[in-house]
């Protein structure tokens, strides 16, 4: 399993120019499970995704599927969503992209893309593009299962049908974003490592404790944390974290690292060095997201 980071802000993207060391493209993070692709969000980190992914084909030396790739959507904000329209695998007739994401508030995520990439915001439309799109619903009883050469959907108490199966993702619904919540991911492999993607949720005093409990004992845990705890003050109710929430379920959950993310982007890096600090002071195994971050289990 590897996991990489190509998008680290919230809201929109920065646009005071000043350089960062941390990123200026909104969320988007890559897992790749063997040879699977699997893609959460699709921010303006998409378009650097989709780069990489041309320039991994070309060098013709790696083995995994870029013709079937895999995405999954947190919620669809438009900080979550804008980078689409600009995913260049979409423009090639052999890409047959699953979109497995449960229903947004009452609209499908077909009906959420079509409107995206409507002439009254893009020139293209999805019945215009050359490649395949295909939607599937996802749901917190359903568990996605990854094998050497396809995958499976199983429900709650079922199991595979295989008992090879090389990576797993599953979900959690969290709803202290407004207004229809989003969706967690955790991703593990087959050796019983995991990574959890949190992200654009808003904390509980102590830690939230049904999360805890969905990332024990993971890897890594990437939490949203996109306010200071003075800016906390006035954007209570908001849907974001600080970073002492997160360092909360970290320490409840017995997470091995945690990476903040979703930061603000009027955040500069002076001041979210001085935010890791502060963190590291909680939950000294605590870092930063920044763009081309990379795991590997
Ligand atoms: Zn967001
Ligand atoms: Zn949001």
């Amino acid at each position: 399993m590897k996991v990489k980071i190509y998008g680290v802000r919230g809201s929109y993207p920065p646009t005071t120019g000043n350089g960062t060391q941390f990123g200026v493209n909104t969320t988007c993070l890559r897992v790749d499970l063997g040879k699977h692709i699997v893609i959460i969000d699709a921010g303006t980190g998409i378009i650097n995704l989709g780069s990489d992914l041309i320039s991994e084909m070309k060098s013709g030396k790696s083995k995994q599927n870029f013709q079937k790739l895999y995405l999954l959507f947190t919620h669809t904000h438009i900080d979550h969503l804008m980078g689409f329209p600009y995913f260049n695998m979409i423009y090639m007739p052999q890409t047959e992209l699953n979109v497995i994401t449960p229903t947004q508030l009452n609209y499908s995520i077909q009906e959420i893309l079509e409107t995206l990439m409507s002439p009254a915001f893009f020139p293209v439309t999805i019945s215009e593009l050359p490649s395949t799109i295909q939607y599937h619903d996802f749901a917190e009883n359903r568990t996605l299962y990854f094998y050497d050469d396809e995958y499976e959907v199983v429900s709650l108490n079922k199991t595979p049908s295989k008992s090879a199966w090389i990576g797993r993702i599953s979900t959690m619904r969290n709803y202290t974003h407004p207004k229809g919540g989003v969706y967690i991911y955790k991703f593990e492999n087959h050796a019983g490592n995991s990574v959890v993607f949190a992200t654009d949720i808003e904390g509980y005093v102590g830690g939230d404790q049904r999360l805890a409990k969905f990332a024990h004992n993971a890897n890594i845990l990437i939490h949203d944390a996109q306010y200071s705890l003075k800016e906390y003050e006035m954007f209570q109710g908001f849907g974001h974290s600080t970073f002492v929430m997160a360092c909360e379920v970290a320490k409840n959950a017995g997470i091995k690292k945690l990476i903040l993310s979703h930061h603000d982007p009027k955040h500069g890096d002076e001041e979210l060095k001085q935010l890791e600090k502060e963190a590291q002071k909680i939950f000294p195994e605590t870092y930063l997201a920044s763009e081309a971050m990379e795991f590997v289990f």
